[in-house]
């Protein structure tokens, strides 16, 4: 049985939503957020995306390609920074959705980055580049949630709320992958998303 899953792209990406609604086996809504949606309510506007847009879907599959950055501006990117609002905001009636990003060929050398020697602990981590010069915050933030002090510097998969995997991996195991995004909905690390960051 599938799970219901919202995408959220760019225009430019959206060959590969195309790809995935085309030649997966996955329950798809076709919609994407294209206007904006006018009150100065922020609780109405998250619920009324969830309503209209997200519908019934569990997990928000989003698409990180060469025009995700947080650094293109707020106002490029506010389509797919409300998408991913609604999917993480959790209001009376409304359950937030598991986010899994996907990586996008053209990107994948840009984020994954080998590991390094880090100066703070001297242990090996990978470097793996979300930062406002590849995602949005509301990606970001939640997939390197920092502790209150900001002193982490490496993270285990406990301390993420996003799942981030390849494009390529994603298309070998789709099921694996979006049961593990919506696992997190559950987890502990939910308690501490940040919908606005
Ligand atoms: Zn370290």
């Amino acid at each position: 049985m599938g799970r219901k899953c919202f995408i959220s792209f760019k225009t430019e990406d959206s060959a590969y939503k195309d790809f995935i609604q085309n030649n997966l086996d996955i329950d798809m809504i076709d919609k994407s957020l294209n206007e904006a949606i006018d009150s100065d309510n922020e609780d109405y506007i998250m619920s009324k995306i969830r309503k209209e847009y997200l519908s019934d879907s569990t997990v928000t599959i989003h698409l990180i390609g060469k025009y995700s950055a947080e650094n293109r501006g707020k106002e490029e990117q506010r389509y797919i920074k409300r998408e991913l609002q609604a999917s993480l905001y959790h209001g009376k009636g409304d359950t937030r959705s598991g986010i899994l990003g996907v990586v996008l060929p053209e990107m994948e050398s840009t984020i994954y980055r080998g590991s390094f020697i880090c100066p703070k602990c001297s242990y090996s981590h990978n470097y793996v580049g979300i930062n406002d010069t590849t995602v949005i915050k509301e990606f970001s933030a939640n997939y390197y949630i920092q502790n209150s002090m900001n002193t982490k510097c490496s993270w285990s998969e406990e301390d993420r709320y996003c799942v981030l995997v390849k494009w390529d991996d994603f298309l070998n195991h789709p099921e694996g992958y979006i049961e593990y995004a919506i696992e997190k909905r559950s987890s502990e690390i939910a308690n501490k998303i940040k919908v606005y960051p």
